[in-house]
């Protein structure tokens, strides 16, 4: 509901606003060397984000505070059931790019800004949130605070997970001055969330090819991480003869080609993008290769079958090499179809903007299997993702602050 008119001097300090506020972010965590950024969960770049997002509450006079699973949360109103929550993610994947995941929690602080100065005072409370360690680009598991907020992720695994270089979450977690013994389930900060939008750049050009700045999602394709561990014998790359070896690259290697050529006759995709070498000398032959196979398609089948038979290959490829091989899934998200309420209710508001699916997985995937969750998604020219190529226009990212404010403008009264 609208209390007053807007003032136009605040319509329009909109785009110096997320320019000041984009450029600072911009600075936190970019490799110089790269241009990507590397921004992990409880590492101190994390710890700088995390003040960033309690910063911009308090400079709001938002309630802030930090939930059991670390995930971070400002208030527009007391916390209270069946809220409507937007929000996103602070973290990255190494030398990712910046805006995934910061573009829909910097719009939901701007959309807050735009309702406010427009005079609108919501029908029920709004949040923003940062959910944390969304990429699980440190500890191996994707949305781990959503993960653990809703009750999929086991807290003691969560809690044992390790980096590359042996540290576990709760470690890291206490270092940053934070506490692991409480994390799990919490269904208190779940029945917050009455309805969740999460804004997002999007990762392919869909909105590129319709024309469109801003669009909302129909449903995250399925997906999940498989390790594949192969192991062999170190020894030496001189001495060595080749009969003589047991070599774990080699299996490795051809399960990546066959992944590749399995993926593409299922109409599906499939990637291996981390790999650890033990002990990744130059003249040693290698003793364990392990290989992160991210695999997606429109539907589980799909997925179960290429996983399986990409699992034969390596196999096969295993023992030819007089290796093992071992498969274990890390991650797993089903198919999520987005809450068509929701979904329906922003297409009308957008004045009718395109639809679309993604093939990338989100927090807002795992919450829509607990309580009702849409997206919208902002134009990427590149259609670039996880690399610093990945893009969206400073015109497009107002553009998707100002439609995330209709939206919760019209749900925050609903
Ligand atoms: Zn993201």
């Amino acid at each position: 509901m609208r209390q007053a008119a807007a003032p136009s001097s605040v319509e329009g300090a909109l785009d110096g606003q997320f320019q000041r506020t984009w450029e600072f972010l911009a600075g936190i965590g970019r490799n110089g060397r790269t241009g990507g950024y590397r921004r992990f969960a409880w590492t101190a770049v994390d710890l700088e984000l995390r003040a960033w997002f309690a910063e911009q509450a308090s400079q709001r006079g938002m309630d802030y505070h930090c939930d059991r699973n670390g995930n971070q949360w400002a208030w527009w109103g007391a916390p209270a059931t069946g809220a409507l929550v937007t929000g996103s993610h602070l973290d990255s994947v190494p030398d990712g790019g910046v805006y995934d995941g910061p573009l829909g929690v910097v719009s939901g602080f701007l959309a807050v800004d735009l309702l406010r100065a427009r005079g609108v005072e919501p029908g029920r409370p709004i949040a923003v949130t940062n959910f944390c360690d969304e990429e699980g680009a440190r500890f191996g598991v994707a949305c781990i605070g959503s993960q653990l907020l809703t009750g999929v992720l086991d807290p003691d695994r969560a809690r044992g997970l390790r980096d590359v270089d042996g540290h576990t979450l709760a470690e890291s977690m206490q270092r940053a001055g934070a506490d692991p013994s409480t994390m799990g389930r919490d269904d208190e900060a779940l029945s917050w969330i009455g309805d969740f939008v999460e804004l997002h750049v999007e990762q392919g050009q869909r909105l590129v090819h319709l024309g469109a700045a801003v669009g909302v999602a129909t449903a995250i394709w399925p997906h999940g991480r498989w390790r594949f561990r192969f192991e062999g014998e170190a020894n030496h790359a001189g001495a060595t003869r080749l009969v003589d070896r047991r070599d774990p690259m080699l299996p490795f290697a051809s399960t990546v080609l066959a992944a590749r050529a399995l993926a593409e006759q299922a109409g599906a995709v499939a990637t291996v993008g981390k790999v650890h070498v033990v002990p990744n000398g130059t003249n040693a032959i290698p003793s364990r290769v392990d290989a992160w196979l991210d695999s997606r398609a429109p539907d589980e089948t799909t997925v179960a079958d290429l996983v399986a038979a990409i699992t034969t290959t390596a196999q096969r490829a295993a023992s030819s090499a007089d290796t093992t091989v071992e498969v274990t899934r890390e991650s797993y998200s089903p198919v999520v179809d987005f809450d068509a309420r929701l979904r329906n209710r922003i297409h009308e508001v957008l004045g009718g903007v395109p639809e679309l699916p993604t093939g990338a997985g989100h927090d807002a995937g795992i919450l829509s299997a607990r309580v009702p969750t849409a997206m919208l998604f902002v134009r990427n020219p590149t259609g670039v993702s996880h690399s610093p190529a990945e893009y969206a226009s400073a015109v497009d990212c107002v553009a998707g602050v100002r439609a995330l404010a209709a939206v919760l403008e019209d749900l925050s009264c609903r």
